[in-house]
């Protein structure tokens, strides 16, 4: 049988109840502490944290990048964008100007050489 999770709003705790799928919504529920019946649905966490995993999986499928061909540097660019996106997060400005250079077809190696800081650790070495 299924366990559901409730919340209780009348005495604040958090119960598992065992249930049928057929009592499931049909069957009124009652907390076992307080014997109220204002028992509201929690929705597990753990999925959440499964649909998050799932979304980074496919981030780091090849396939969901639609082929990228790590030879030509549009490509290249292309993903770094839209992974960039999907992130959701600010990307450093580097970010951008390697993104802008890769889609303007600069090979990836001459832009390593233009920008000598990129994941150098924050080194304050001044160039002569
Ligand atoms: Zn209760």
């Amino acid at each position: 049988m299924p366990t559901y999770e409730y919340g209780c709003q009348d005495c604040r705790k958090r119960v598992s109840l065992y249930q049928t799928y057929a009592e499931y919504g049909s069957t009124p529920v009652r907390c076992p502490h307080c014997g109220g019946a204002n028992l509201r649905r929690l929705i597990s966490r753990v999925r959440f944290a499964r649909s998050e995993d799932s979304r980074l999986e496919s981030l780091s499928d090849p396939a969901e990048w639609g082929g990228v061909d790590e030879e030509d540097p549009r490509s290249l660019g292309r993903m770094m964008r839209k992974m960039g996106r999907e992130m959701g997060e600010d990307m450093p400005p580097e970010f951008d100007e390697v993104v802008n250079r890769l889609e303007a077809g600069q090979d990836p190696q001459d832009i390593e050489k233009d920008l000598p800081d990129l994941g150098g650790g924050g080194d304050d070495f001044a160039e002569e």
